[in-house]
């Protein structure tokens, strides 16, 4: 004892002090008791010296037994179980489970379902005199001694002195006041943390503690749970509680996995995978049962991708559009230009689909500028030339309006309306455009046209989904731009027509593994080949102090006939936001900058109709630099334009700036692109690196995906990327695993009728409820 003291004493005021500053800054928060210590003596329990031992859980006392005990309600059908309500498990009040709701867990399962981000490795049991600065470690010791030191707001900082026969260890808290601090003194605790120094002096800085008798170690000498925590929930406090609902319902979740592909993909149940998804055995039994529950999720995601793709194939009641020669004779003599071999590579592709009965469902994908759109005009002209009607929808009005104009050039050449006149009788084909803004008086008329097979085209934004839009004959429908619309909107479009073909088009090149959980029911056509005479687009990411010298720049390029596109800053996700700013910055811009030259402006909260003309403006030459939001993100395509400036270009994500970067370089024009930046944060830098040294879009999106993520990265909640607890989407080989296993098993069992698939038959169908309602 007086060796231990000697350590302590040696410790100077100063030091003890700097311990403590350092304990401070480690928490972040004030924490509450720790709810198992008290729960253990209350509860009295024995000494059970193992590490690992798992008699009894902690907390919390079972729900049902301590309601019906309470009052004598009889157990209900609902709310037993895994429905349990949280808020009646022993230790959850009102408040707490209120917290737990902003988590998302409201019953028993969903707690289960609460995984942990990551372990922390406690379970390695070390002496005193092995421990190492920065190490994980947990140690038993005895609490020799223990000095308690009030500071500010009731709170006291808590020194203990412990030790083991090989040394001894100085541990500092900094807590409530009346925290455990007496409670120690004597005892045999279980301390796990990381070992820091001060002044060369080991420490525990802040360790989860227990007491050795404790018979359910949960929070130190093992892989030990860290939750996502919302405000007001402690670790320690939802770990007992999830241990507590491990040791109690896991046992309950039924296994949905057929034994035979458990069995051939070598995966444990679900019960096990849960409880060691939560608290591991060890480190292997934590991969098995990540393992299992990642397949789980992709296998479940990729039958609904077997189930579409399979039905998909089986409607045969397409109407096989083939275009007729004259017709395809007269379009392309008409082209203002010789098609790619990818176009027609991919046109051919396209055609063949739909010369078939089996619907068509292809997934068009090519680089910002690699032409796309005249590959859409051929698959409608195999439409129109078959008596039916195409849909082309786009996602932004702007480039909808842009759609309608160069579809209806494409197939408005004189001798492409020759060929199609005399082929079906009357003139054609005939083009039309609905949008959010166009008035009612046009309206009318063009719904009519659509719903009688007057008209061959149309081309329009979401407004195309709208109920009182019907078709007599859709024969195809094309989504433009398609990771912009929801699941829902593609498809729906698809609900216009009996059994349309369906063509998807995006620039946003799609990693592959992205690509076979969000389109794995489509074909996919690339066009991996740009325009000849495409030079690369000059990018350089610029300062501030740079800002005048980029200007400049701009105004020489309008000079030398050229125009411009100046974006502003993303300031907010509210249209609103940002078209004030946009409209500050036309302002400052033609005031201060650019008084001589000739500026539009364009962004999300102008009229219908103001837009159409700002664009007009921009595109026949009469405005030289267009000022705007992001409206001006994808699609637009105006050849003249040579320098795509981008304020505040560390905000955008990679796929952005590319398709930003993709408004310019669409002519023979040398282009440029201007990426300032005041002050990017480590992220955005490297972003912006990447972006100036890349202009390959795959490359790019892969690079996008792995700096933000799946869902960032994709933009928006809705893409229709299921949210994956487990699973990662850059996993290509379980990916590839599950998506085998899924497709084996629809085409054996297609509806999941066999006994074995019942299981899982019936948690699809919860889980394409539950999609439903989040809708
Ligand atoms: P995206 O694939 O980005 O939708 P667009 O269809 O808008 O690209 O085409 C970009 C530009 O390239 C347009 O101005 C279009 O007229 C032009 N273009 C398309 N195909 C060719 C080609 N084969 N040769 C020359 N220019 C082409
Ligand atoms: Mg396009």
């Amino acid at each position: 004892m007086a060796a231990a003291l000697a350590g302590y004493a040696a410790l100077g005021s100063s030091e003890r002090e700097a311990c403590v500053a350092e304990a401070l800054r480690a928490l972040d928060t004030p924490r509450r008791p720790p709810v198992a210590s008290r729960g253990a003596e209350r509860r009295g329990i024995p000494t059970d010296t193992s590490p690992s031992g798992t008699s009894q859980p902690a907390l919390p006392a079972a729900a049902e037994s301590s309601r019906s005990a309470r009052n004598g309600t009889p157990r209900r059908p609902v709310g037993t179980g895994l429905a349990t309500p949280v808020r009646r498990l022993a230790g959850v009040g009102p408040t707490n489970a209120k917290r737990l709701a902003r988590l998302g867990v409201e019953t028993t399962r969903d707690l289960l379902f609460h995984f942990p981000r990551r372990h922390v490795d406690y379970s390695k049991l070390q002496k005193v005199a092995e421990l190492q600065v920065g190490d994980l470690v947990t140690v038993v010791v005895t609490v020799w001694d223990v000095g308690t030191f009030p500071t500010r707001r009731g709170f006291e900082r808590i020194e203990a002195i412990t030790g083991d026969e090989t040394g001894n260890l100085l541990a500092v808290w900094f807590r409530r006041k009346d925290y455990f601090g007496s409670k120690l003194r004597g005892r045999q605790v279980v301390l796990s943390g990381k070992v820091e120094s001060r002044l060369g002096r080991l420490y525990l800085n802040d360790p989860e503690v227990e007491f050795l008798e404790q018979a359910d170690l949960v929070s130190t000498a093992r892989l030990v749970p860290l939750y996502p925590l919302t405000e007001g929930l402690n670790q320690r406090w939802l770990r007992n509680l999830a241990r507590g609902a491990v040791e109690r319902y896991a046992p309950m979740l039924e296994e949905h996995l057929p034994t035979s592909i458990r069995r051939r993909h070598g995966l444990v149940d679900l019960p096990s995978a849960i409880a060691q998804l939560h608290f591991p055995d060890d480190e292997p039994q934590l991969v098995r049962a990540r393992r299992r529950l990642a397949f789980d999720e992709l296998f479940l995601i990729q039958l609904g991708v077997a189930q579409r793709r399979r039905a998909r194939l089986r409607a045969a009641d397409s109407p096989p559009l083939v275009t007729p020669p004259a017709l395809a004779d007269a379009f392309h003599a008409a082209l203002p230009f010789e098609l790619t071999g990818a176009q027609r590579r991919v046109a051919g592709q396209i055609l063949d689909d739909l010369a078939g009965r089996r619907p068509m469902g292809r997934l068009l994908q090519g680089d910002v500028g690699a032409g796309k759109t005249v590959v859409a005009a051929i698959a409608m002209l195999a439409a129109v030339g078959s008596g039916q009607q195409a849909a082309l929808m786009a996602p932004t009005e702007i480039l909808a309006e842009q759609h309608g104009r160069t579809i209806a050039q494409l197939l408005g050449a004189p001798a492409v309306r020759a060929a199609f006149e005399h082929l079906r009788g009357r003139p054609g084909p005939e083009v039309g455009l609905l949008v959010g803004s166009t008035p009612r008086a046009r309206r009318r008329p063009l719904l009519e046209a659509a719903a009688s097979g007057e008209l061959d085209v149309l081309v329009g934004t979401h407004a195309l989904i709208q109920e009182s839009v019907a078709f007599a004959d859709l024969g195809l429908a094309i989504v433009d731009e398609q990771h912009r619309f929801g699941v829902l909107q593609r498809s729906a479009i698809g609900q216009k027509g009996r059994s349309p073909h369906l063509l998807v088009m995006t620039a946003t090149p799609i990693p592959r593994t992205l690509a076979l959980t969000l389109y794995g029911e489509l074909d996919v056509s690339v066009i991996d080949e740009l325009p000849p005479g495409r030079q690369t687009i000059k990018t350089r990411w610029v300062s501030a102090a740079q800002r005048d010298g980029a200007y400049e720049f701009v105004r020489k390029q309008v000079q030398a006939g050229r125009q411009a596109f100046v974006v502003c800053p993303l300031v907010d996700e509210s249209d609103a936001v940002a078209a004030k700013a946009a409209v500050a910055e036309y302002e400052r811009l033609s005031r201060e900058v650019f008084p001589e030259l000739r500026l539009g402006l364009m962004h999300g909260r102008m009229k219908g109709a103001e837009k159409d003309a700002a664009m007009a403006a921009f595109r026949a030459g009469e405005t030289q630099v267009l000022v705007a939001t992001t409206v001006v993100e994808v699609g637009i395509d105006v050849p003249n334009a040579t320098v795509m400036l981008v304020e505040g270009a560390d905000r955008f994500g990679l796929a952005q700036l590319h398709q930003l970067r993709g408004r310019v370089g669409r002519g023979a024009e040398q282009s440029y692109c201007i990426l300032l930046s005041e002050m990017p944060s480590l992220d955005g830098q490297e972003r912006l690196r990447v972006i100036e040294t890349t202009t390959d879009g795959f490359r790019l999106a892969e690079e996008d995906l792995r700096i933000r993520g799946p869902g960032e990265f994709l933009g928006t909640r809705q893409s229709g990327l299921p949210d994956l607890k487990v699973a990662d989407f850059s996993d290509v080989a379980l990916i590839e695993e599950a998506r085998k296993a899924a497709f084996e098993l629809i085409e054996r069992d297609p509806d999941l009728r066999e006994a074995e698939n019942l299981a899982l038959k019936a948690r699809l169908a919860i889980l394409a409820e539950n999609a439903t309602e989040a809708v």
